[in-house]
Protein backbone atom coordinates (compact mmCIF):
# COMPACT_ATOMS: atom_id res chain seq x y z
CA UNK A 1 0.00 0.00 0.00
CA UNK A 2 1.53 3.15 -1.03
CA UNK A 3 -1.78 5.49 -0.39
CA UNK A 4 -2.08 6.82 2.71
CA UNK A 5 -5.07 9.61 1.90
CA UNK A 6 -8.08 10.00 3.75
CA UNK A 7 -9.72 9.86 0.22
CA UNK A 8 -7.60 6.11 -0.19
CA UNK A 9 -9.72 4.98 2.72
CA UNK A 10 -12.84 6.41 1.46
CA UNK A 11 -12.45 4.39 -1.79
CA UNK A 12 -11.70 1.02 -0.73
CA UNK A 13 -15.14 1.49 1.72
CA UNK A 14 -17.26 2.40 -1.54
CA UNK A 15 -15.41 -0.85 -3.44
CA UNK A 16 -16.33 -3.03 -0.24
CA UNK A 17 -18.77 -5.68 -1.47
CA UNK A 18 -19.84 -6.26 2.04
CA UNK A 19 -20.02 -2.13 2.88
CA UNK A 20 -23.56 -2.71 3.13
CA UNK A 21 -23.77 -5.42 6.19
CA UNK A 22 -23.16 -1.85 8.44
CA UNK A 23 -26.43 -0.50 7.76
CA UNK A 24 -28.25 -3.62 9.87
CA UNK A 25 -26.35 -2.70 12.96
CA UNK A 26 -27.56 0.16 15.57
CA UNK A 27 -25.33 2.91 15.00
CA UNK A 28 -26.50 6.04 17.19
CA UNK A 29 -23.15 7.85 17.42
CA UNK A 30 -21.83 8.43 14.14
CA UNK A 31 -18.93 10.09 14.67
CA UNK A 32 -17.76 6.55 17.28
CA UNK A 33 -15.47 4.41 16.22
CA UNK A 34 -15.91 0.79 17.76
CA UNK A 35 -12.81 -0.93 17.62
CA UNK A 36 -13.99 -3.81 19.98
CA UNK A 37 -16.23 -5.71 18.51
CA UNK A 38 -13.90 -8.74 19.45
CA UNK A 39 -14.46 -8.08 23.10
CA UNK A 40 -18.21 -7.20 22.50
CA UNK A 41 -20.35 -7.11 19.25
CA UNK A 42 -22.27 -4.39 18.53
CA UNK A 43 -26.21 -4.70 18.27
CA UNK A 44 -27.94 -5.72 15.29
CA UNK A 45 -31.33 -3.76 14.71
CA UNK A 46 -33.46 -6.47 14.02
CA UNK A 47 -31.99 -8.37 16.66
CA UNK A 48 -33.45 -5.62 19.49
CA UNK A 49 -36.55 -6.65 17.98
CA UNK A 50 -36.21 -9.92 18.04
CA UNK A 51 -35.89 -9.88 21.31
CA UNK A 52 -38.77 -7.59 22.22
CA UNK A 53 -40.60 -10.07 20.29
CA UNK A 54 -39.29 -12.56 22.33
CA UNK A 55 -40.45 -10.85 25.84
CA UNK A 56 -43.80 -9.80 24.91
CA UNK A 57 -45.27 -12.92 22.49
CA UNK A 58 -42.98 -15.66 23.71
CA UNK A 59 -42.66 -15.18 26.55
CA UNK A 60 -45.58 -12.57 27.56
CA UNK A 61 -48.18 -14.11 25.80
CA UNK A 62 -47.02 -17.65 25.34
CA UNK A 63 -45.63 -18.39 28.48
CA UNK A 64 -44.60 -21.87 29.43
CA UNK A 65 -45.94 -23.16 25.70
CA UNK A 66 -43.28 -21.48 24.40
CA UNK A 67 -40.66 -24.58 25.52
CA UNK A 68 -42.61 -26.56 22.95
CA UNK A 69 -42.22 -23.50 20.48
CA UNK A 70 -38.29 -23.55 19.66
CA UNK A 71 -37.42 -22.77 23.02
CA UNK A 72 -36.10 -26.50 23.98
CA UNK A 73 -34.60 -27.04 21.11
CA UNK A 74 -33.02 -23.36 20.37
CA UNK A 75 -29.63 -24.52 21.64
CA UNK A 76 -29.18 -26.93 18.56
CA UNK A 77 -30.67 -25.01 15.99
CA UNK A 78 -28.05 -22.22 16.95
CA UNK A 79 -25.71 -24.57 16.96
CA UNK A 80 -26.13 -26.18 13.69
CA UNK A 81 -26.38 -22.55 12.02
CA UNK A 82 -22.85 -22.01 13.94
CA UNK A 83 -21.46 -25.63 12.30
CA UNK A 84 -22.01 -23.77 8.70
CA UNK A 85 -19.10 -20.94 9.62
CA UNK A 86 -17.58 -23.64 12.06
CA UNK A 87 -17.09 -26.52 9.07
CA UNK A 88 -19.20 -29.24 10.76
CA UNK A 89 -22.01 -30.81 10.67
CA UNK A 90 -25.93 -30.57 11.75
CA UNK A 91 -25.70 -32.26 15.39
CA UNK A 92 -22.02 -31.12 16.52
CA UNK A 93 -22.53 -27.48 17.99
CA UNK A 94 -24.86 -26.79 20.87
CA UNK A 95 -25.27 -23.40 22.34
CA UNK A 96 -25.25 -23.66 26.24
CA UNK A 97 -23.20 -22.06 28.98
CA UNK A 98 -20.34 -19.84 28.96
CA UNK A 99 -16.92 -20.96 27.31
CA UNK A 100 -14.93 -21.75 30.74
CA UNK A 101 -17.90 -23.89 31.61
CA UNK A 102 -17.89 -25.52 28.12
CA UNK A 103 -14.17 -26.04 28.59
CA UNK A 104 -14.37 -27.88 31.67
CA UNK A 105 -16.67 -30.23 30.70
CA UNK A 106 -15.37 -31.12 27.74
CA UNK A 107 -11.79 -31.19 28.85
CA UNK A 108 -12.88 -33.69 31.93
CA UNK A 109 -14.53 -35.75 29.07
CA UNK A 110 -11.69 -35.85 26.92
CA UNK A 111 -9.21 -36.67 29.85
CA UNK A 112 -11.61 -39.10 31.58
CA UNK A 113 -11.90 -41.17 27.89
CA UNK A 114 -7.58 -40.56 27.80
CA UNK A 115 -7.60 -42.54 31.17
CA UNK A 116 -4.08 -43.21 32.34
CA UNK A 117 -2.36 -40.28 30.25
CA UNK A 118 -0.98 -37.76 32.51
CA UNK A 119 -0.28 -34.49 30.00
CA UNK A 120 -2.27 -31.38 29.40
CA UNK A 121 -0.74 -29.15 27.13
CA UNK A 122 -1.10 -25.66 26.08
CA UNK A 123 0.63 -22.29 25.68
CA UNK A 124 1.49 -19.18 27.38
CA UNK A 125 -0.30 -17.01 24.55
CA UNK A 126 -3.86 -18.55 25.67
CA UNK A 127 -6.50 -17.11 27.13
CA UNK A 128 -6.04 -16.94 31.28
CA UNK A 129 -9.43 -18.45 32.34
CA UNK A 130 -8.78 -21.51 29.92
CA UNK A 131 -5.44 -21.90 31.66
CA UNK A 132 -6.94 -21.61 34.78
CA UNK A 133 -9.76 -24.21 33.71
CA UNK A 134 -7.33 -26.36 32.83
CA UNK A 135 -5.04 -26.10 35.63
CA UNK A 136 -8.29 -26.60 38.66
CA UNK A 137 -9.80 -29.93 36.22
CA UNK A 138 -6.06 -31.23 36.57
CA UNK A 139 -6.03 -30.21 40.36
CA UNK A 140 -9.64 -31.68 40.94
CA UNK A 141 -8.57 -34.95 39.70
CA UNK A 142 -6.03 -35.87 42.30
CA UNK A 143 -3.21 -34.51 41.09
CA UNK A 144 -2.11 -36.60 38.36
CA UNK A 145 -2.21 -34.63 35.69
CA UNK A 146 0.20 -32.01 34.27
CA UNK A 147 -0.63 -29.31 32.67
CA UNK A 148 2.16 -28.42 29.99
CA UNK A 149 2.21 -24.90 29.16
CA UNK A 150 4.33 -24.76 26.22
CA UNK A 151 6.04 -20.09 26.07
CA UNK A 152 6.39 -18.25 22.89
CA UNK A 153 9.68 -17.51 22.59
CA UNK A 154 8.26 -14.02 20.36
CA UNK A 155 5.56 -12.97 22.29
CA UNK A 156 3.46 -13.51 20.01
CA UNK A 157 3.70 -16.88 18.31
CA UNK A 158 4.14 -20.62 18.75
CA UNK A 159 6.05 -22.75 16.71
CA UNK A 160 4.99 -26.08 15.19
CA UNK A 161 7.70 -27.63 16.15
CA UNK A 162 7.39 -26.60 19.73
CA UNK A 163 4.25 -28.15 19.72
CA UNK A 164 5.54 -31.51 17.99
CA UNK A 165 8.22 -31.86 20.54
CA UNK A 166 5.68 -31.76 23.46
CA UNK A 167 3.10 -34.03 22.51
CA UNK A 168 3.84 -37.52 23.28
CA UNK A 169 2.02 -41.06 24.71
CA UNK A 170 1.09 -39.55 27.28
CA UNK A 171 -0.64 -36.75 25.79
CA UNK A 172 -4.24 -36.97 27.01
CA UNK A 173 -5.36 -33.61 25.98
CA UNK A 174 -4.18 -30.86 23.46
CA UNK A 175 -5.88 -27.14 24.06
CA UNK A 176 -4.88 -23.67 22.49
CA UNK A 177 -7.29 -20.93 21.39
CA UNK A 178 -7.52 -21.28 17.54
CA UNK A 179 -6.58 -17.59 17.44
CA UNK A 180 -5.37 -16.33 20.64
CA UNK A 181 -6.66 -13.02 22.09
CA UNK A 182 -3.77 -10.68 22.44
CA UNK A 183 -1.52 -11.51 19.25
CA UNK A 184 -4.27 -12.23 16.93
CA UNK A 185 -1.86 -15.69 16.30
CA UNK A 186 -3.59 -18.52 14.28
CA UNK A 187 -2.53 -21.99 14.94
CA UNK A 188 -2.75 -24.42 11.71
CA UNK A 189 -5.49 -26.34 12.84
CA UNK A 190 -5.04 -29.26 10.63
CA UNK A 191 -1.45 -29.75 11.43
CA UNK A 192 -1.82 -29.18 15.15
CA UNK A 193 -4.73 -32.09 15.04
CA UNK A 194 -2.56 -34.42 13.16
CA UNK A 195 0.15 -34.06 15.16
CA UNK A 196 -2.03 -34.88 18.60
CA UNK A 197 -3.44 -38.00 16.63
CA UNK A 198 -0.20 -38.97 15.84
CA UNK A 199 -0.01 -39.71 19.60
CA UNK A 200 -3.51 -41.06 19.95
CA UNK A 201 -4.04 -37.32 22.09
CA UNK A 202 -6.95 -35.09 21.71
CA UNK A 203 -7.63 -31.76 20.75
CA UNK A 204 -9.63 -29.18 22.47
CA UNK A 205 -9.84 -25.56 19.97
CA UNK A 206 -11.19 -22.53 21.79
CA UNK A 207 -12.42 -20.84 18.98
CA UNK A 208 -13.89 -17.38 20.52
CA UNK A 209 -11.59 -15.49 18.83
CA UNK A 210 -12.29 -17.00 15.22
CA UNK A 211 -15.89 -18.22 15.06
CA UNK A 212 -17.34 -15.92 12.64
CA UNK A 213 -14.15 -13.71 11.56
CA UNK A 214 -11.72 -16.94 9.96
CA UNK A 215 -13.60 -19.98 8.07
CA UNK A 216 -13.12 -22.45 11.12
CA UNK A 217 -12.91 -25.83 9.17
CA UNK A 218 -13.61 -28.63 12.37
CA UNK A 219 -14.15 -31.34 10.01
CA UNK A 220 -11.93 -30.91 7.61
CA UNK A 221 -9.08 -30.79 10.32
CA UNK A 222 -10.15 -33.57 12.20
CA UNK A 223 -10.86 -31.51 15.22
CA UNK A 224 -12.12 -33.28 18.21
CA UNK A 225 -13.82 -31.00 20.42
CA UNK A 226 -14.32 -27.24 20.72
CA UNK A 227 -15.57 -24.21 22.43
CA UNK A 228 -16.46 -20.84 21.98
CA UNK A 229 -17.82 -17.57 22.45
CA UNK A 230 -20.94 -15.63 20.78
CA UNK A 231 -20.82 -12.26 22.23
CA UNK A 232 -17.51 -11.12 20.19
CA UNK A 233 -18.13 -11.80 16.52
CA UNK A 234 -21.20 -13.27 16.76
CA UNK A 235 -22.90 -10.03 18.39
CA UNK A 236 -25.27 -11.98 20.57
CA UNK A 237 -24.71 -9.29 23.39
CA UNK A 238 -23.80 -9.02 26.74
CA UNK A 239 -22.94 -12.74 28.64
CA UNK A 240 -24.66 -14.57 25.62
CA UNK A 241 -23.80 -17.99 26.18
CA UNK A 242 -21.21 -19.96 24.25
CA UNK A 243 -21.19 -23.35 22.49
CA UNK A 244 -19.48 -26.39 22.40
CA UNK A 245 -18.08 -28.77 18.91
CA UNK A 246 -17.75 -32.41 19.98
CA UNK A 247 -17.25 -34.47 16.66
CA UNK A 248 -19.70 -36.75 15.74
CA UNK A 249 -18.18 -40.06 15.87
CA UNK A 250 -16.79 -39.04 19.50
CA UNK A 251 -20.08 -38.07 21.00
CA UNK A 252 -21.18 -40.82 22.53
CA UNK A 253 -17.98 -41.94 23.78
CA UNK A 254 -17.61 -38.94 26.08
CA UNK A 255 -19.60 -37.61 28.99
CA UNK A 256 -19.88 -35.00 30.51
CA UNK A 257 -19.08 -33.92 34.71
CA UNK A 258 -22.01 -31.79 34.62
CA UNK A 259 -24.41 -34.53 34.59
CA UNK A 260 -27.77 -32.12 34.71
CA UNK A 261 -31.24 -33.13 33.84
CA UNK A 262 -30.73 -31.22 30.20
CA UNK A 263 -28.44 -33.76 29.10
CA UNK A 264 -30.95 -36.48 30.01
CA UNK A 265 -32.21 -38.85 27.52
CA UNK A 266 -35.39 -37.61 28.84
CA UNK A 267 -35.51 -34.80 31.25
CA UNK A 268 -39.56 -35.03 31.29
CA UNK A 269 -39.55 -38.81 32.90
CA UNK A 270 -38.30 -37.19 36.04
CA UNK A 271 -36.11 -40.83 36.54
CA UNK A 272 -33.79 -40.84 39.27
CA UNK A 273 -31.02 -42.52 37.44
CA UNK A 274 -29.38 -40.70 34.84
CA UNK A 275 -28.99 -41.61 31.22
CA UNK A 276 -26.78 -39.50 28.89
CA UNK A 277 -28.99 -38.51 26.22
CA UNK A 278 -27.42 -39.05 22.77
CA UNK A 279 -25.48 -37.08 20.60
CA UNK A 280 -24.85 -33.35 21.22
CA UNK A 281 -27.28 -32.68 23.96
CA UNK A 282 -25.80 -35.20 26.53
CA UNK A 283 -23.17 -31.82 26.51
CA UNK A 284 -26.04 -29.72 28.14
CA UNK A 285 -26.92 -28.76 31.53
CA UNK A 286 -29.65 -26.57 32.51
CA UNK A 287 -32.17 -24.85 31.70
CA UNK A 288 -30.65 -22.37 28.85
CA UNK A 289 -30.54 -18.50 28.97
CA UNK A 290 -33.19 -18.71 25.75
CA UNK A 291 -33.50 -14.14 25.79
CA UNK A 292 -29.71 -14.17 25.69
CA UNK A 293 -29.58 -16.66 23.06
CA UNK A 294 -31.96 -14.62 20.68
CA UNK A 295 -29.65 -12.05 19.30
CA UNK A 296 -26.60 -14.42 17.93
CA UNK A 297 -28.98 -15.96 15.07
CA UNK A 298 -29.40 -12.76 12.87
CA UNK A 299 -25.10 -12.32 12.90
CA UNK A 300 -25.52 -16.04 11.83
CA UNK A 301 -27.27 -15.54 8.86
CA UNK A 302 -25.77 -12.61 7.63
CA UNK A 303 -22.67 -14.51 8.29
CA UNK A 304 -24.32 -17.55 6.36
CA UNK A 305 -25.31 -15.20 3.37
CA UNK A 306 -22.65 -13.24 2.67
CA UNK A 307 -20.46 -16.37 2.74
CA UNK A 308 -17.37 -16.68 6.13
CA UNK A 309 -15.39 -16.81 2.69
CA UNK A 310 -15.73 -13.13 2.33
CA UNK A 311 -15.69 -12.01 5.86
CA UNK A 312 -12.57 -13.30 5.61
CA UNK A 313 -11.23 -11.76 2.66
CA UNK A 314 -12.48 -8.17 3.72
CA UNK A 315 -11.14 -9.05 7.34
CA UNK A 316 -7.68 -9.24 5.20
CA UNK A 317 -8.04 -6.38 3.30
CA UNK A 318 -8.77 -4.25 6.74
CA UNK A 319 -5.73 -5.64 8.77
CA UNK A 320 -3.25 -5.36 6.08
CA UNK A 321 -4.66 -1.58 5.29
CA UNK A 322 -4.34 -0.97 9.01
CA UNK A 323 -0.66 -2.83 9.41
CA UNK A 324 0.38 -0.95 6.66
CA UNK A 325 -0.82 2.84 7.96
CA UNK A 326 0.64 2.33 11.42
CA UNK A 327 4.02 1.29 9.79
CA UNK A 328 4.10 4.38 7.76
CA UNK A 329 2.04 6.82 10.37
CA UNK A 330 3.10 5.44 14.07
CA UNK A 331 6.44 3.56 14.20
CA UNK A 332 8.32 6.72 14.56
CA UNK A 333 6.27 7.93 17.53
CA UNK A 334 7.35 4.65 19.28
CA UNK A 335 4.57 2.15 18.48
CA UNK A 336 4.76 -1.60 17.69
CA UNK A 337 2.99 -4.16 15.69
CA UNK A 338 2.29 -7.03 17.83
CA UNK A 339 1.09 -9.54 15.34
CA UNK A 340 2.40 -11.45 13.01
CA UNK A 341 3.19 -10.58 9.52
CA UNK A 342 2.31 -13.55 7.87
CA UNK A 343 -1.82 -13.06 6.91
CA UNK A 344 -2.28 -16.70 6.86
CA UNK A 345 -1.31 -17.16 10.64
CA UNK A 346 -3.26 -14.40 12.08
CA UNK A 347 -7.15 -13.61 12.86
CA UNK A 348 -9.19 -10.59 12.50
CA UNK A 349 -7.69 -8.39 14.93
CA UNK A 350 -4.47 -6.25 15.42
CA UNK A 351 -2.36 -5.30 18.77
CA UNK A 352 -0.30 -2.33 18.54
CA UNK A 353 2.43 -1.95 21.33
CA UNK A 354 3.47 1.17 23.48
CA UNK A 355 5.48 1.49 26.52
CA UNK A 356 2.10 4.17 27.26
CA UNK A 357 -0.71 2.11 25.77
CA UNK A 358 -2.58 2.22 28.89
CA UNK A 359 -2.70 6.17 28.58
CA UNK A 360 -2.89 5.98 25.11
CA UNK A 361 -6.35 4.58 25.53
CA UNK A 362 -7.60 6.56 27.67
CA UNK A 363 -6.82 9.35 25.62
CA UNK A 364 -8.55 7.33 22.82
CA UNK A 365 -11.78 7.02 24.84
CA UNK A 366 -12.10 10.26 25.67
CA UNK A 367 -14.44 12.51 23.49
CA UNK A 368 -13.04 15.52 24.56
CA UNK A 369 -9.89 14.39 23.14
CA UNK A 370 -8.99 14.76 19.32
CA UNK A 371 -12.23 14.60 16.51
CA UNK A 372 -13.74 11.44 17.10
CA UNK A 373 -13.95 8.47 20.01
CA UNK A 374 -12.23 5.36 19.48
CA UNK A 375 -12.88 2.36 21.48
CA UNK A 376 -10.03 -0.31 21.18
CA UNK A 377 -9.10 -2.10 24.41
CA UNK A 378 -6.19 -2.24 26.30
CA UNK A 379 -4.36 -6.11 27.26
CA UNK A 380 -1.60 -6.01 29.55
CA UNK A 381 1.12 -4.84 29.77
CA UNK A 382 1.37 -2.75 26.54
CA UNK A 383 -1.31 -3.87 23.81
CA UNK A 384 -3.71 -1.62 22.71
CA UNK A 385 -5.49 -4.12 20.51
CA UNK A 386 -7.76 -2.63 17.80
CA UNK A 387 -10.78 -5.03 16.89
CA UNK A 388 -11.58 -5.43 13.19
CA UNK A 389 -15.15 -6.55 12.69
CA UNK A 390 -15.76 -7.01 8.97
CA UNK A 391 -19.76 -6.68 8.85
CA UNK A 392 -19.05 -3.29 10.05
CA UNK A 393 -15.81 -1.82 10.64
CA UNK A 394 -14.97 0.45 7.18
CA UNK A 395 -11.65 1.58 6.23
CA UNK A 396 -12.51 5.05 7.00
CA UNK A 397 -12.48 3.98 10.82
CA UNK A 398 -9.11 2.62 10.59
CA UNK A 399 -7.61 6.17 8.54
CA UNK A 400 -9.34 8.27 11.69
CA UNK A 401 -8.25 5.59 14.61
CA UNK A 402 -4.79 5.99 13.33
CA UNK A 403 -4.82 9.88 13.23
CA UNK A 404 -6.11 9.79 16.61
CA UNK A 405 -3.39 7.55 17.51
CA UNK A 406 -0.97 9.58 16.01
CA UNK A 407 -2.40 13.27 17.65
CA UNK A 408 -2.73 11.55 21.11
CA UNK A 409 1.59 10.60 21.08
CA UNK A 410 2.59 13.67 19.01
CA UNK A 411 1.27 15.82 21.58
CA UNK A 412 1.43 13.82 24.54
CA UNK A 413 -2.20 13.85 25.30
CA UNK A 414 -1.72 10.52 27.16
CA UNK A 415 0.17 12.24 30.13
CA UNK A 416 -3.28 13.52 31.63
CA UNK A 417 -4.45 10.22 32.59
CA UNK A 418 -3.23 8.56 35.41
CA UNK A 419 -2.29 4.70 34.67
CA UNK A 420 -4.83 3.61 37.53
CA UNK A 421 -6.36 0.39 35.70
CA UNK A 422 -9.77 0.53 35.46
CA UNK A 423 -11.97 -2.95 36.88
CA UNK A 424 -12.58 -3.85 33.17
CA UNK A 425 -9.93 -2.56 30.58
C1 LIG B 1 -13.60 -14.26 25.47
C2 LIG B 1 -12.93 -15.55 25.69
C3 LIG B 1 -13.40 -16.43 26.66
C4 LIG B 1 -14.57 -16.03 27.51
O1 LIG B 1 -14.95 -17.00 28.42
P1 LIG B 1 -16.32 -16.82 29.21
O2 LIG B 1 -16.39 -18.03 30.01
O3 LIG B 1 -17.41 -16.74 28.16
O4 LIG B 1 -16.25 -15.57 29.99
C5 LIG B 1 -12.76 -17.65 26.82
N1 LIG B 1 -11.69 -17.98 26.05
C6 LIG B 1 -11.21 -17.13 25.11
C7 LIG B 1 -10.06 -17.54 24.27
C8 LIG B 1 -11.80 -15.90 24.92
O5 LIG B 1 -11.33 -15.06 24.00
Amino acid sequence: MKDFTEAYAMKLDREDPLGALREEFSIQNKSLIYLDGNSLGMLVKDAAEDVQEEVEHAWGVQLIRSWNQGWYEKGLVLGDKIAKIAGASDGEIAVADSTSVNLYKLAYAALRLKHGRRKIITDDLNFPSDIYILKGLAASLGGGHEVVILESADGMTIAPEQVREAIDGDTALVSFSHVVFKSAFMYDMERVTAMAHEHGALTLWDLSHSIGSVPVELNRAGADLAVGCTYKYLNGGPGSPAFLYVRKDLQDQLTSPLQGWFGEENPFDFGLEYRPAKGIRRFLAGTPPILSMVPVERTLEMMIGAGIHQIREKSIALSEYLVGLVVHELTTLGFSVGVPVDVKRRGSHVSLKHPEAYRICKALIDPAVGNREVIPDFREPDHIRLGITPLYTRFIDLYHAVQELKHIVEYKLYENYSSQRDAVT
